[in-house]
């Protein structure tokens, strides 16, 4: 293994869910549905596979699909881009956040990444050769502090990693911490990478902030999505990356030589589910369904000693032990048959995550109900 890669190790998502599936535990770890994407996708898929496009697309996308992106965009937010320019199809929210970490940072550059982070962000600015900036946030708030920004940025600042909402501090962020960012952005000629994967599973009635929409931001943000969570197929490996024509043409001159293209008939259908979504009601369904998975998750969580966070937006729900956070998780595999992620790893330094245990809710009903009378039970 490549050396400046070795201190990321295994994905904790594939160590955890060996493990669930080791002891059959309940696995509330790797954040995937355990229930299929909505039947109109599915419907799209099955037309698009027999209809053909078989063959690789362009390496940019299917242009209905980066159409559809561009009209959602626009219903959404009144946001024009445009779609020969700015909408790229990825491999996943993931594919979109290594090209933008290798066409755009250079060795020697320094990427800054809030803390608690997604596993991804470290290992993408390692392997272009350039040093990642931590600014940690703390249970159980995760306040961003204006202070520990500004120490952050300097002249070698390329590049700041964004979530929100925030996987897995369960926050969205708002729109003076993300003026304040994107001001020390332009100070220093820094571009802003929004991964907002989670942009339609915000709650109570707090509402996402796309990073794009703040002024400040506007023209230095790569915003990037997918169907994963949105349409529950996280296998599917279908995202996008929307950016200025600039950032755009440097996160395609990677993507172009990493995957080409993502599958073609599984893009179709995605273009077919973005531009119909809206009207059916989808978006407003599925925040429903998320917020009672979401309700009966916490109400188990709230009867086991574990103090939790709030929970903005994502799927998650982040609970502090007062032990070490990867001792508790291999024992509740054990000895509960539940398996969560030890989120001390989205620290750079674990001691500052110490004992902080995720949850996914994305998962049905009775799963979570399985899943909580096994953490509840014997009082
Ligand atoms: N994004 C999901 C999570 O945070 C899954 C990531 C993965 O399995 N690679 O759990």
């Amino acid at each position: 293994l490549r050396s400046s890669l070795r201190p990321y190790g295994t994905s904790i998502f594939t160590a955890m869910s060996q493990q669930a599936a080791r002891q059959q535990a309940v696995n509330l770890a790797q954040g995937a549905p355990d229930f299929g994407p909505p039947a109109a996708l599915l419907a799209a898929a099955d037309e698009a596979v027999r209809r053909g496009g078989h063959q690789y697309s362009m390496s940019i996308g299917v242009p209905a699909l980066r159409q559809a992106i561009a009209a959602d965009l626009l219903r959404r937010y009144r946001r024009q881009v445009d779609p020969e320019t700015e909408v790229t199809v990825t491999a996943g929210a993931s594919e979109a956040i290594w090209c933008a970490a290798l066409g755009l940072l250079e060795p020697g550059d320094e990427a800054i990444v809030l803390e608690p982070c997604y596993e991804q962000y470290p290992p993408a600015v390692t392997a272009a050769g350039a040093t990642v900036r931590y600014v940690p946030c703390d249970f159980p708030e995760f306040r961003l502090d204006p202070e520990r920004l500004v120490e952050a940025f300097n002249p070698r600042t390329r590049l700041v990693f964004l979530n929100t909402p925030w996987n897995p501090a369960g926050r969205v962020l708002r729109e003076p911490e993300l003026t304040l960012i994107g001001e020390l952005a332009e100070k220093y000629d820094a571009y802003l990478v929004a991964d907002e994967t989670y942009e339609h599973l915000t709650f109570d009635g707090v509402a996402h902030l796309p990073v794009a929409e703040v002024a400040a931001c506007r023209d230095r943000t790569v915003t990037i999505s997918s169907v994963s969570k949105t349409f529950s197929a996280t296998g599917w490996r279908v995202g996008w990356a929307v950016a200025p024509p600039a950032l755009t043409a440097a996160l395609r001159a990677v993507k172009q030589f990493v995957t080409f293209a993502p599958a073609t008939p599984l893009q179709l259908a995605t273009a077919v589910m973005v531009t119909d979504a809206p009207a059916s009601g989808y978006y407003e369904l599925l925040r429903a369904q998320y917020a009672q998975r979401r309700a009966v998750l916490r109400d188990y969580l709230q009867r086991t000693p574990l103090t939790l966070a709030d929970n903005e937006g994502t799927f998650f729900l982040l609970g502090r032990c007062a032990d070490d956070d990867v001792e508790y998780c291999t024992e509740l595999i054990h000895s509960r048959g539940v398996a969560a992620i030890p989120a001390s790893r989205f620290y750079a330094d674990p001691q500052r995550g110490r004992g902080l245990v995720r949850f996914a809710f994305c998962k049905r009903l009775d799963t979570l109900r399985l899943a909580g009378d096994r953490l509840t039970a014997g009082g």
